[in-house]
């Protein structure tokens, strides 16, 4: 049931008047995981229909006005739906730009990888909360899952743009960043974005407010790790998005490699970059980030909204 929320700017656009630079679609609600941070843990609304997806898809506008969009396919777990490579498809087919996010278990397979090649995707996500550590992956998302998530890994590198995702959990995987950067020139991996964030108070966590790493937190951990100034990191709090143009007041994203002009788009996806995300939810409206427009979210009845809010108004239920 959807909850009304006090102090919450929550609106619908249709896709004809879409303003997102981003936009999120939640093919399945299905997963082959139950990690103990999932923002939608609700396994019951049915999968999305691909042939409504690709109606939905032509009425976002394309062109020199609103610019290419970045379509999130993502769910639960997108790759558990029949017809996800059909939903990269569509996205492509109409112009814009997409994105799988996913928990890498079905890319342990090198012919499923092969396929999203053919199919065009050239840009994937992968969680890996425990980076190479089972006993990390078993505290965070309850599953010892470290052989299939670096297979997925190795089956990847170097053939998409990369980001990993990896949530900080206080007092598990303190290491993560040094780990995963680590984990990177391992593969040989020369061109990542990795993204730590600490844990939202969204669905199902496992960190309440007061024991959450705050943005300060990780600030100060992946300095130390990186052994790069706090101050170099700050620099970059609040410069606008490279896409969406406007400045993320949750995100900071920035190279490892002090040396490079991050302002010069040809070095974006060039070495290792960072990006920091605060998804706490220690505001009046209980959602990370209230206000962003960058990211909005296909609703059941396929319009468009903002993304926190949307989840938040429906959690438990879509
Ligand atoms: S966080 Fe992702 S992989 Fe984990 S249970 Fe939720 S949907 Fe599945």
């Amino acid at each position: 049931m959807t909850k009304d929320i006090k102090n919450m700017n929550y609106y619908e656009i249709e896709p004809e008047d879409n303003t997102f630079t981003d936009i999120v679609a939640d093919i399945t609600h299905r997963c082959n995981m139950e990690c103990k941070n999932c923002y939608l843990p609700n396994r019951l609304p049915p999968d999305m229909s691909l042939e409504k997806f690709k109606e939905f898809v032509k009425r976002v506008p394309v062109g020199p006005k609103h610019a290419q969009r970045m379509f999130r396919i993502l769910g639960a777990e997108p790759t558990l739906h029949k017809d996800c490579l059909g939903f990269v498809k569509a996205v492509l087919d109409a112009g814009h730009k997409c994105i799988i996010l996913t928990n890498g278990l079905r890319l342990s397979s090198e012919s499923y990888v092969q396929k999203l090649l053919d199919v065009g995707l050239e840009h994937i996500y992968i969680s890996m909360n425990g980076v190479d550590r089972d006993d990390w992956y078993t505290a965070i998302d309850d599953m010892p899952c470290a052989t299939k998530k670096l297979k997925a890994l190795k089956n990847v590198a170097n053939k998409f743009k990369l980001d990993i995702g990896c949530i900080l959990v206080k007092g598990v995987n303190d290491d993560a960043p040094l780990r995963m950067v680590n984990l990177m020139k391992e593969y040989d991996i020369k061109n990542v974005t990795l993204r730590f964030k600490n844990v939202g108070q969204l669905g199902r966590y496992m960190a309440e407010i007061p024991d959450n790493w705050s943005m300060e937190d990780l600030v100060s951990i992946v300095a130390k790790q990186f052994n790069l100034s706090e101050k170099y990191i700050w620099d970059f709090y609040k410069i606008n998005h490279r896409y969406h143009g406007a400045p993320e007041v949750c995100g900071i994203e920035f190279p490892v490699d002090s040396s490079q002009d991050p302002k010069d788009p040809k070095f974006r996806y060039n070495g290792i970059w960072i990006k920091l995300t605060d998804w706490g939810t220690d505001n009046e409206v209980g959602i990370p980030d209230p206000g962003n427009t960058r990211r909005g979210r296909i609703t059941q009845d396929w319009k468009l909204a903002p993304f926190y809010e949307h989840v938040k108004r429906n959690e438990g239920g879509y």
